[in-house]
């Protein structure tokens, strides 16, 4: 545990399962105190609340709808009034709504946008400043995904929010660097969370050259490195954990 961590706060937007639920029991782990964002599943956000809490980590609970704009600064606002700025955000909150873009209704492009792409501005917009006025640098990392490297079929609106983070990434990045504020997004290919649901996993496997799917502590793993005091140096990049797949 790095004693520079024990007095930074670190958001894990949809920390409650899947890969955010990893990145946010990695960070704690390494000493940060860990706000939980989520929409709906306050069991699965307290059960994550209480694991961190169980093995010495700190962790609160910040629910609201990352595609709400009003909704996410009013609640955000209110948390770094409360209990201090972040140091560290982690933009992990994301839904497909997968169709051929033929049959895709308006809803479903609207949703996947606003709540993939959306997100990076409702979240980061209220928490910027006070991250840039603690003076202590920062860290921003957000979950793209292959699905915004490469073309998947019936993904045109996951893709597009996927590919947007990117770019998104890349100018912030720039925007930050003066700051010793890092951005970065991780691009993991098939990762064996609730997101896979209805998918055949041993078809999914087959097209991996590892050909197993990815854990989500593989890739908190590396969220837990971008957000270290080591990575200091890396930023603007999106790094792929796909194995091997592009
Ligand atoms: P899960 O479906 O397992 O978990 C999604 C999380 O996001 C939940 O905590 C959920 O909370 C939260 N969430 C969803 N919508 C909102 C919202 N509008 N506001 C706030 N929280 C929300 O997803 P994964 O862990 O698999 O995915 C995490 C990220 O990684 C996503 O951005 C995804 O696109 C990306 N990714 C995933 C891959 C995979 O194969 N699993 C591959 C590549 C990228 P609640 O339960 O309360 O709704």
């Amino acid at each position: 545990m790095s004693d520079s961590n024990s007095a930074r706060r670190v958001l894990v937007t949809g920390g409650s399962r899947g890969i955010g639920r990893a990145v946010a029991l990695e960070l704690a782990a390494a000493g940060m105190s860990v706000a939980i964002n989520y929409r709906s599943r306050s069991d699965e956000a307290e059960a994550v609340q209480a694991a961190i809490e169980t093995a010495g980590g700190q962790a609160s609970l910040l629910p609201f709808d990352v595609s709400d704009r009003a909704a996410a600064a009013a609640a955000l606002a209110a948390d770094v009034e409360a209990n201090g700025p972040f140091w560290a955000v982690v933009l992990s909150a994301g839904v497909t709504a997968d169709a051929p873009l033929a049959q895709m209704d308006g809803e479903a492009w609207d949703r996947v946008i606003s709540t993939n792409l959306g997100g990076f501005y409702n979240v980061l917009h209220p928490l910027v400043m006070p991250m840039v006025r603690l003076r202590d640098g920062g860290r921003i990392v957000a979950l793209s995904s292959v699905a915004g490297c490469v073309g998947i079929a019936g993904q045109t609106n996951y893709g597009a929010s996927k590919a947007g983070l990117i770019g998104a990434v890349r100018a912030l990045a720039k925007e930050l660097a003066k700051r010793k504020i890092t951005v970065n997004a991780v691009a993991p290919g098939f990762i064996a969370t609730d997101m896979l649901e209805g998918l055949e996993r041993k078809e999914l496997a087959a097209q991996v050259p590892m050909r197993r799917v990815g854990e989500p502590e593989e890739v908190a793993g590396l969220v837990g490195y971008l957000c270290s005091d080591r990575a200091g140096y890396l930023t603007g990049q999106t790094v792929v954990l796909d194995g091997g797949m592009t």
